[in-house]
């Protein structure tokens, strides 16, 4: 009980609403149905950290909960799997789905003090074995695992049920059709139960997006995408081609480095001339994007050089995937755009009654979802206020306008790294919590300038002791109040 700190409450015990509720701007009306009832039957979809952010704070609220998750264990793409899918490219749309990504050697890229809950730090644990401030995915689920059970989160969860559709009945009615995993295949009898909302939280790391390449069809090599890989043994002495330049391709071509003959990395962001040496592995290479492979092997690069290549390695990203919500075209995937949604979260013909967390990217994911929890809490309850459906359309418009005009690709419509702490503060303001602390915005920009800098060594070399410091001053006086 209580492994992370001392005194932890949740507050699931107490039935007041927050200290300060917001209230509506002038500009504010109630939707066309005000939303009269507190407590409401909302169906979570996913059981990783933002489904029991959101079970969280819906309970709270004083709603009933209940988390669907067809995993046999809480924490997403926290739970380290060494299966992967058969089909490698991940094209076979009846494949046998493995949710994770998480490759054994993964350590966090994030601080840990700058990456828990607003109220539950993600502290080390004295005594066990990775209190590293960069620790390895490991570690990461024992933390969520803490935060689910301190939290009792267990026992709203339906383990190994897999919600297979959710369709709306009528307005706030949801049909949520479920079907117990049978060992991990599917198999069991479809149930099928209404509840007035649903929160749609199953991650979006599972489907892979694989880039195109002229003359793939006759290359003889192996393809595969970074979602499959787990560890650089199988990459003894080969020429492995990794194409992207986020995260993943940076960790996934140094630890094949060490095994692999040469490691190439085509980066569309890399400069067109010649091909560069990375200064800490001699056998890693980055060039601007292939141009062609051919049948004989070879695979030729913008920068005009060539390598015979064993493996390509797709680090391309993923696909935003809902193949279970069936909402007749309101909302749609179009080009990773889920949409249309107010702020990330809340499509405006259906809000309250559909909500999403954790679509945005380039953030600190964990306070987010805790955000987007409360405020999708406080809204269902009714306590925050919706604009009108025609204020929400309007947004989200402004929104596609302005990155239409900045000649911003529909596909980064999710990506809020230019405006992620005016963003979780805005959300903030709508659900009463305190700004984002000023020790995590100068920890995550510290962080994302020492990482360019120290590409290799970022995780165990840093100059921001004194926000350490100062984030520990933060947890004291969590533990204190609490
Ligand atoms: C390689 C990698 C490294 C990362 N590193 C970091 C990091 O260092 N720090 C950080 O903060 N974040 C990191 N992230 C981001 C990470 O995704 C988030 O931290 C967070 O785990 C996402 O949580 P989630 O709950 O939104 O999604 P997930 O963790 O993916 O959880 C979704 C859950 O939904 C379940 N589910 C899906 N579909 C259904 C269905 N139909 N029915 C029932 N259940 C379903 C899944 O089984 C899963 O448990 C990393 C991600 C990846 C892929």
């Amino acid at each position: 009980m209580h492994r992370r700190h001392k005194g932890f409450n949740d507050g699931l015990n107490e039935n007041r609403p927050y200290a300060s509720v917001p209230t509506a701007s002038a500009s504010r009306t109630f939707p066309c149905t005000p939303i009269m009832t507190a407590n409401r039957r909302v169906a979570v979809i996913g059981a990783g950290a933002s489904g029991l952010s959101a079970a969280r704070a819906l309970r709270q609220e004083g709603h009933s909960v209940a988390v669907f998750e067809r995993a046999a264990g809480i924490g997403g793409t926290w739970i380290y799997s060494t299966v992967v899918e058969s089909d490698h490219l991940n094209t076979d749309p009846n494949r046998k789905i493995v949710h994770s990504s998480l490759y054994d050697s993964l350590r966090t890229n994030l601080p840990r003090e700058s990456m828990g809950f607003f109220d539950y730090p993600f502290v080390a644990v004295a005594g066990e074995e990775d209190c590293r401030r960069f620790p390895g995915h490991r570690e990461v689920l024992r933390y969520l695992e803490d935060f689910a059970r301190e939290s009792g989160l267990y026992g709203l969860i339906r383990f190994g049920v897999e919600v297979v559709r959710v369709e709306m009945e009528g307005e706030g009615r949801w049909a949520v059709v479920s079907r117990r995993v049978v060992g991990g295949g599917g198999g069991g009898a479809d149930e099928s139960e209404v509840f007035d909302g649903v929160v749609v939280c199953v991650g979006h790391y599972t489907e892979p997006r694989v880039a195109e390449i002229p003359g793939i069809d006759s290359w003889p090599g192996k393809q595969m995408h970074s979602h499959n890989y787990r560890v650089p043994e199988p990459f003894q002495g080969q020429v492995v081609v990794i194409i992207g330049s986020a995260a993943s391709a940076t960790d996934i071509s140094k630890d094949i480095a060490g095994l692999a003959k040469e490691v190439h990395i085509a980066s569309r962001s890399a400069p067109g001339g010649t091909p560069m040496k990375d200064p800490a592995h001699a056998n890693i290479f980055t060039h601007s994007m292939i141009v062609k492979a051919f049948a004989d092997g070879t695979v030729l690069f913008q920068d005009g050089s060539s390598a015979f290549v064993d493996v390509i390695m797709h680090c391309t990203g993923y696909k935003y995937h809902f193949p279970f919500l069936k909402t007749n075209g309101i909302v749609n995937v179009d080009d990773n755009r889920v949409g249309p949604l107010y702020k990330h979260v809340f499509p405006p013909l259906l809000a309250p009654y559909l909500s999403f967390i954790g679509l945005t990217t380039k953030i600190i994911p964990f306070p987010m979802f805790q955000l987007q929890s409360k405020w999708i809490a406080g809204v269902l309850s009714g306590r925050i206020v919706l604009p009108t459906q025609e204020e929400m359309m309007e947004d989200v418009k402004n929104l596609y306008s302005e990155m239409q005009s900045a000649g911003w690709p529909k596909r980064y419509t999710h990506n809020i790294e230019n405006y992620h702490f005016e963003y979780a503060n805005w959300l903030a303001g709508e659900c009463g919590h305190p700004q984002v602390e000023e020790w995590r915005k100068l920890m995550y920009y510290a962080n994302r300038k020492n990482r360019a800098a120290k590409p290799d060594r970022y995780r165990d070399e840093w100059d921001d002791d004194d926000l350490v410091k100062e984030a520990y001053e933060h947890f004291k006086n969590i533990f204190i109040s609490t």
